[in-house]
């Protein structure tokens, strides 16, 4: 593959709550796991998966809405939330 081909395939990405497009290294997957909400930091993980992009407020956002719930077409546990609030990038 030319340097010009891979260019022309990055990945984009659009983020679940402010609906910006991104490339996906500036994305964090969300995936919907038999244990519930992971952060995807490898990008591999299998499910369904979400993007999310580095705001906080998009953050905010997916913890108190059922913005991602209905992404992934599940319902938030108290834990999955609990955890979308660790992961939440510092700002
Ligand atoms: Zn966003």
């Amino acid at each position: 593959m030319t340097e010009q081909q891979r260019v022309k395939h990055i990945p984009v990405r659009t983020c679940v709550v402010c609906r910006q497009k991104a490339g996906k290294r500036t994305l964090v997957r969300i995936v919907r796991t038999a244990d519930g909400i992971q952060v995807d930091v490898t990008g591999k993980m299998n499910g369904r998966g979400a993007y999310l992009c580095d705001r906080e407020s998009c953050w905010e956002r997916v913890v108190q809405s059922d913005v991602l719930a209905q992404a992934l077409r599940m319902q938030l546990t108290h834990e999955d939330r609990e955890r979308l609030q660790l992961a939440k990038p510092k700002a």
